[in-house]
């Protein structure tokens, strides 16, 4: 059927729209961090360069985001059950949860 080939494909490209929108997620995640750790914040970087980096990952997790919600409005749905999970941000300063 082509209907259900064409949702096949809107689907694949809703998934793929997914992940690209969670590694943005986790990239401003980990900005946002790094922008505020002690730990993990490098010596020598300037205030405006972190609020730069912070607010160009929060741009492009927002870009993203809307990207796959358009795709999902197309859809019909939200994609489920393809394993794309936000990692955790990993700092030196936190002991690990758990
Ligand atoms: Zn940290």
């Amino acid at each position: 059927m082509a209907r259900e080939r064409r949702e096949t494909s809107l689907e694949a490209r809703a998934v793929a729209a997914q992940r690209a929108y969670v590694e943005a997620l986790a990239e401003l995640e980990r900005t946002v961090h790094i922008a505020n750790c002690p730990a993990c914040r490098p010596d020598g970087t300037m205030e405006c360069e972190h609020i730069l980096r912070c607010s160009s990952a929060e741009a492009e997790k927002e870009r993203r985001r809307v990207f796959f919600r358009d795709l999902c409005d197309e859809l019909g749905y939200v994609p489920v059950g393809h394993g794309i999970a936000l990692p955790a941000v990993h700092c030196p300063s936190q002991p690990r949860a758990g």
